[in-house]
């Protein structure tokens, strides 16, 4: 365990606030997030992590208690509502039992990457916990959690099994000070390569240190098994494959070939751990190091085409800004599919996008299809998995479409 004593504590003193009544009406309702513009009444400045208890405007009555936060517009993240709490060891022991109870259909079928904690949805707003076997990886979006690190690993010590802990940081919280940084093995032994962890039968491994968000993406674990039902005998196209998780499953699943295609060599690298580590034969794989866009591009312009075409891109929508950009990239990519689908063959897209509602997405793959001369006969529709439990709007981030797509 690292030395905690530079890190600050929780004050003792609770921020009271009160609000104008659409966010008071909002936070009654179970919504986590309050708006800095929303609050008509502060007791007093606060520092990140200090807990504030919100009350009702007329009678005084307790509403809720969260998690300050000077640094964003999302002033304040609801911990709890409605029932007034300490928030404590015990409490955070309480939240992480009732998480692992949610996963425990994952746990049942010896699946060993998921999340553990999904936010504010869990009651941990602003943090994520990925477990990679004996593993445990804790992102934290927000210095807010900085004070309460201890007894949050103190909970976890005490309640769930792992070995080692790693603590990922978002950009822009400024941890030097407190001598944490991303990556930083806060329990168990230092990471010398890439962790492995099995998901449906297969063995796949993440880099937890260096890799995107955690190391690996869980939320797509039911679209790869799809995936895999779906490869037998046919040819694969993996667009932004990052370390391969699709194109393992389809190879699994007794695809006949696979193209993968990312814009980063270490992702692609990965690929080639992750197929040797499932005993498949390197000759199924070609690796294609390009961007996606000039990449399909150039797939189509050589004639191309592939039985299962599947496109997974990052969030193009990080601000409410960004959707008008996001929507056309995601046409662009719509288009550059279609020719890429053999006849009668599949498209799976797939967005990640929050600010793009899954009727907006998949209704744009409808209209690009069509207008570029395509018939679609949908083959279903899909979210998150069970491990990224929706609980408030915006925790709804993805959304994919199976299709058969015809000439
Ligand atoms: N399909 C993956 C997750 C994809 S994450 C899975 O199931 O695990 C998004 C990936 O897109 C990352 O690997 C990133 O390297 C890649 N990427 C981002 N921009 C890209 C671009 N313009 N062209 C190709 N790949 C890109």
């Amino acid at each position: 365990m690292i030395d905690f004593s530079h890190l600050p504590t929780p004050t003792n003193k609770n921020i009271a606030i009160k609000l104008k009544p659409a966010a008071e009406r909002a936070v009654k309702q179970g919504h986590p997030w309050i708006f800095e513009d929303a609050i008509t009444k502060q007791s007093h400045d606060g520092v990140a992590g200090d807990l504030v208890v919100i009350y009702d405007k007329r009678k005084n009555k307790f509403l809720a208690v969260g998690l300050y936060d000077p640094n964003s517009p999302i002033r304040v993240k609801i911990l709890q509502a409605n029932q007034p709490a300490q928030i404590n060891q015990a409490w955070f022991t309480e939240k992480l039992l009732k998480a692992q109870s949610i996963r425990q259909p994952l746990i049942d079928k010896g699946i060993k990457g998921y999340r553990l904690v999904y936010g504010e949805s869990d009651h941990f707003p602003g943090l994520i916990l990925d477990r990679y076997n004996e593993t445990l990886v804790m992102k934290i979006y927000s210095a807010m959690w900085v004070p309460h690190l201890q007894t949050v690993l103190s909970a976890l010590q005490d309640t769930i099994h792992f070995e080692r802990l790693v603590l990922r940081l978002s950009r822009g919280i400024d941890t030097d000070k407190f001598g944490l940084f991303d990556g930083q093995v806060l329990i168990g032994e230092a990471v010398t390569e890439p962790i492995q962890f099995i998901e449906n039968g297969i063995t796949l491994s993440a880099d937890v240190i260096h890799g995107h968000k955690t190391g690996f993406f869980f939320d797509q674990r039911d679209n790869r098994q799809r995936v895999r039902e779906l490869s037998n005998d046919r040819t694969v196209l993996d667009v932004f494959s990052y370390v391969g998780a699709f194109s393992v499953y389809a190879l699994v699943g007794g695809a006949k070939h696979v193209t993968a295609l990312d814009i980063s060599q270490p992702a692609m690298d990965a690929l080639a751990d992750n197929v040797a580590l499932n005993n498949l034969s390197p000759d199924t794989i070609t690796p294609m190091v390009a961007d996606a866009f000039d990449g399909m591009a150039y797939l189509a312009k050589q004639k191309q085409q592939f039985d299962l075409v599947i496109v997974d891109p990052p969030s193009f929508a990080k601000s409410q800004a960004e959707v008008d950009r996001a929507l056309t990239s995601y046409k662009r990519l719509v288009q550059l599919a279609l020719p890429l689908v053999a006849p009668d063959g599949i498209l799976l897209m797939a967005s990640c996008s929050s600010r793009v509602k899954p009727d907006t997405f998949f209704n744009l793959i409808i209209n690009t299809a069509n207008q570029s001369g395509y018939g679609l006969d949908i083959i279903e529709t899909t979210s998150h998995a069970l491990d990224h439990p929706i609980g408030f709007p915006e925790a709804e981030y993805l959304k994919a479409m199976f299709v058969y797509i015809k000439k």
